[in-house]
């Protein structure tokens, strides 16, 4: 996409974060010596020699590889062997996985719900202190109406950088525009999915219309375009009707906040004289294409005929607790049948601690253990084939012949892992969730390094850093003086 005048200083910010690049062009080789370049420009890559990799099978099995290697090409896995069948000197790039200690690989993580341009309000929720949570919340839509273009861009920059070091790769993104956040999938080469409000209170202009608009216009972008409602109870039937013809036209996928506080189930109640599993029955969109985030508040039954539907649910133990929403009722939706469609979430900054889906993880294993304990290996398809199911992204979340390189290295010799029992690798997966919290050593998407040594190689990190300061500062300024 072609930035236009809206982000001529975007521009400039953009050149200025993206600097990096030419060095580490010259600069093939890293000091430690894992990566080794045969052929300058690249095309064929083998990581080589890695101690363990988790990844499911094609039957959805949780399986570990000890001492395999990967044949990438083109973006694609190719080939999955042991290290023995595979000369170094065949590729032309080789990344030495077993190196100073070795690396633990698994696909990069899927966030199914995030609000990215949200990053510049980080902090925001140290304004009060108090107990009225609502009130705080409440500012909010304050904040982001003091938000340029060209600030939700860069905060969409600095959400999904955070994202990758935590080692996920691909984001369901919930808000209101389309441009700032192609803008910032593409200078990250982040796999995003743009989902665009039909209905905002914030921009008005946002409508099915918009949506016809921009399917016509963005055929080669780089994130795919869906659409949102913050929640059903804002979106007028026309909104609704609209939104089933798209799906049919299209194929696209369709997201809302769902029953995320009994507030929202009786405004629903109110506007539409429904529930909100029967508005979504009604309008033709309880089905695959509709993914529902939070679904807290839904009677047995609701979970049975959501479940039946195959809806994809994204579920943010942090954000809930943070909210003081309520427990989502995983082991009914698991019982009934609907584990496959349950991934995980991080909301916004607002709403959690940190960018990551393995403190996610962790979150929803410690709030549903009163019931039942979450097995390590459901959490890690939540994070990874749940959340590519019902995101209908088939070809992401696996390590196997035939998927997208999306890979995330981490150090094994790390206390996130060590001590682990060698004769269960099995246990680096429990260690990995239960003392996450490690930024990712390198990060690969689609074939191409995004953190090397833990330095991201699209972004100058220190460089955003500063941008996102000033741009917090000014719009803490803006609201001052509307205050004053
Ligand atoms: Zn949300």
């Amino acid at each position: 996409m072609v930035l236009n005048n809206k982000y001529k200083h975007m521009r400039e910010f953009f050149t200025e974060i993206r600097k990096e690049r030419e060095k580490i062009k010259e600069n093939k080789r890293d000091k430690h010596g894992r990566y080794r370049v045969n052929k300058a420009d690249y095309e064929t890559i083998l990581i080589h020699n890695i101690p363990y990799f988790f990844t499911c099978d094609e039957a959805d099995k949780l399986k570990y590889f000890k001492n395999h290697s990967i044949v990438i090409k083109e973006g694609i896995i190719l080939e999955v062997k042991p290290k023995e069948e595979l000369d170094p000197n065949d590729f032309d790039l080789v990344y030495d996985a077993g190196k100073r200690g070795g690396t633990v690989i698994t696909p990069g993580f899927i966030n199914a719900h995030a609000h990215p341009p949200m990053y510049l309000l980080r902090s925001s929720m140290d304004l009060d202190e108090g107990d009225n949570i609502d009130e705080t919340l409440d500012k909010l839509p304050k904040w982001e109406s003091k938000m340029t273009e060209e600030d939700l861009a860069l905060s969409t920059v600095g959400d999904l950088t955070e994202q990758q070091k935590f080692g996920v790769t691909t984001t369901f993104s919930h808000y209101n525009c389309f441009d700032p956040i192609e803008a910032a999938a593409k200078l990250t080469n982040q796999n995003v999915i743009n989902g665009i409000s039909v209905a905002s209170h914030v921009s008005p202009e946002n409508s099915p219309a918009l949506i016809e608009k921009l399917l016509k216009g963005k055929n080669n972008s780089h994130s795919k375009l869906a659409m949102a409602v913050h929640y059903l109870y804002k979106a007028s039937p026309e909104v609704l009707e609209k939104v089933r013809e798209l799906i049919k036209k299209h194929d696209l996928l369709f997201t809302c906040h769902m029953s995320e506080s009994e507030r929202v189930v009786e405004e629903t109640l109110k506007n539409h004289k429904m529930r909100e599993v029967e508005v979504l029955e009604h309008y033709g969109l309880l089905n695959k294409n509709t993914i529902l985030s939070h679904a807290i508040h839904l009677r047995d039954e609701e979970i049975a005929r959501v479940t039946k539907a195959e809806v994809g649910i994204v579920h943010l133990p942090t954000s809930n607790r943070i909210h003081k929403s309520g427990v989502f009722p995983y082991w009914k939706y698991h019982d009934m049948g609907g584990f496959k469609n349950i991934a995980l979430g991080t909301d916004s900054v607002v709403s959690k601690s940190r960018l990551d889906i393995l403190t996610e993880a962790y979150r929803a294993r410690t709030t549903h253990l009163y019931i039942k304990t979450i097995k390590f290996g459901s959490l890690f398809k939540m994070m990874t084939i749940n959340a590519a199911k019902i995101l209908n992204m088939p070809k992401h979340g696996k390590i196997l012949p035939g998927y997208k390189a999306d890979l995330v290295f981490w150090k094994l010799k790390d206390r996130g892992f060590v001590p682990f029992d060698r004769n269960n690798p099995f246990t680096l997966i429990g260690n990995i969730i239960t003392h996450s919290g490690r930024v990712a050593r390198d990060v690969m998407i689609g074939g191409h390094f995004v953190i090397r040594s833990r330095k991201h190689l699209l972004v100058n990190e220190s460089r955003l850093l500063d941008i996102l300061q000033e741009k917090h500062m000014c719009m803490r300024e803006k609201i001052k003086t509307d205050q004053d």
